[in-house]
């Protein structure tokens, strides 16, 4: 049983669509998450059961929930559509976790909807063992993000390039409010559903947010530093979203939307694995302007209920968005100065230098800093970080500037900040294709590895190291 609040389905009702999920023909379990359900105050006994299984794969629409489909625009690629939606995917409703937060849960994966336009609502098995595996990652790392409560297998082959296993992935947030909901109204000139929206999402995400009498500049506001915090994190471990269109550019500022996500191994800063992201417009390096540029288009949807004077409106989001740049930077700072173990008020170029340095030698990104904290722990590990480089001068010269400027009462910090384990792309991919022969072993394996990603472990040293030239994997598709 689940305690069913349906918030969002009482909204206007050109905020959503009745959707009912598609059957699956024969579901099985792959992996429910037990924790998370325990947090949301469901019994994971019941979602294990045949009961719950019914419910992850769209056979029986639970108790209390009243499905739909939300309304969404967004920007895709810089360029504005004006209707987009869950084209696959089914808000059940909202729980209250024992936090006393309200969560959403949400179906991908379970058939056509309003917003389908031409696909078929459905998803692959892959994207469904991507998006488990990544977003717990990123939970465990310390990343605000969507979760994974479960998957399933629908039994029901979907057509992609060819026909793949089928799967629904069932996606808890604090909401599914994007940038894009906004746009959807803004697009419309719909003044009221805009102002509803915003104390919505305000109510929902912002409470206390109290910098202006102005509750749409309170939200952009709040937005802004939710989602500077975020990218900024996003940056330190070396993740790239690699689909950060306005639609997958979350309100709450949490990771959504796991489509060609990946992380670095070696780093540079125009790193991208997208396939489809050809101008590398969201590069690892363009994510800051790019949440920027995605703000500036919540700051423009909201206009309309900021202030009836145009110009004055402008004026006072313009003034927000000034502040995103020392905003960034100060978290930017901090992040790396932790990363890199440094002194107080050590300049911004020694980062810069040393991440030039990283992508001109082709250093594994993760492996630099796991060792580099080793380490400070151990000096006896030293030969570790040399490896490191194919030049040892540069390694000695980099130590040697480094040690000017690090604080060896940082080692906590350090530990805290650099993962041992990230969920490196070809082991994603690996865990993917052996799911598509029925074997989830791997999926099971990185899952429970990648809960403690900042411990040491004798059994996971494996899974530290970056693929070798005939692992990589080089590209991502959104799988859709
Ligand atoms: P994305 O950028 O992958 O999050 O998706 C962009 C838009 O395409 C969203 O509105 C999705 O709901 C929609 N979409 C993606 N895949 C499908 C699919 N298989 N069927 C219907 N709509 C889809
Ligand atoms: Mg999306």
């Amino acid at each position: 049983m689940i305690p069913f609040k349906n918030t969002y389905a009482k909204l206007p009702s050109r905020f959503h669509s009745a959707t009912t999920p598609a059957k699956s023909p024969a579901p099985t379990l792959i992996e429910v998450n037990d924790e998370l359900a325990k947090e949301l105050g469901i019994d994971p006994e019941w979602l294990r059961s045949e009961q719950g299984l019914a419910v992850l794969s769209g056979n029986t629409i639970a108790e209390g929930s009243e499905p739909i489909s939300q309304a969404y625009a967004g920007h895709q690629f810089g360029g504005f559509s004006p209707q987009l939606g869950d084209g696959r995917a089914v808000l059940l409703g909202e729980v209250i976790d024992v936090n006393g937060n309200q969560k959403d849960i949400q179906l991908k994966g379970s058939g056509r909807t309003a917003y389908s336009r031409g696909g078929d609502g459905k998803s692959a098995l892959g994207p469904v063992i991507r998006e488990y595996l990544m977003s717990e990652a990123m939970h465990a790392l310390g990343v605000p993000t969507t979760r994974a409560l479960a998957a399933v297998t629908t039994g029901e082959k979907v057509r992609r390039e060819t026909p793949q296993d089928g799967g629904i992935f069932t996606r808890v947030a604090s909401s599914h409010l994007r940038v894009g909901t906004f746009q959807f109204f803004a697009a419309r000139e719909d003044k009221e559903a805009l102002t509803i929206l915003t104390d919505y999402a305000l109510k929902r995400h912002y409470p206390n947010a109290e910098n202006s009498p102005i509750p749409a500049i309170n939200l952009l506001n709040a937005v802004m530093s939710a989602q500077v915090k975020l990218v900024a994190q996003w940056m330190s471990l070396g993740f790239i979203h690699g689909v950060m269109n306005t639609d997958n550019s979350s309100i709450s500022g949490e990771t959504i939307d796991y489509g060609p996500c990946a992380f670095m191994d070696e780093f540079h800063p125009q790193c991208v694995f997208s396939a489809i992201d050809r101008d590398a417009r969201y590069a690892w390096g363009n994510q800051a302007p790019i949440a920027h540029w995605n703000l500036t288009r919540l700051g423009e949807a909201l206009l309309p209920v900021i202030d009836d004077n145009q110009d004055k409106a402008i004026e006072l989001v313009e003034q927000t968005l000034n502040k995103f740049s020392d905003e960034f930077l100060q978290h930017y700072l901090t992040n790396y100065s932790n990363k890199f173990g440094l002194k107080e008020g050590t300049a911004i170029e020694f980062i810069q230098d040393s991440l030039a340095m990283l992508a001109e030698e082709h250093i594994d990104y993760t492996l630099f800093f796991t060792y580099l904290t080793d380490y400070v722990e151990d000096e006896t590990s030293l030969a570790n970080f040399e490896s490191l480089f194919a030049d040892n001068d540069i390694c000695q010269q980099w130590l040697a500037d480094w040690k000017l400027r690090h604080d060896p009462a940082k080692l906590d910090t350090m530990q805290n900040t650099n993962p041992v384990l990230i969920p490196r792309n070809h082991q994603v991919e690996q865990a993917i294709q052996q799911a598509y022969q029925g074997d989830f072993t791997l999926f099971h394996r990185l899952n429970q590895a990648w809960k403690t990603p900042y411990q040491k472990s004798n059994n996971n040293q494996d899974l530290q190291l970056p693929p070798t030239k005939d692992q990589r994997v080089l590209q991502t598709f959104c799988g859709t």
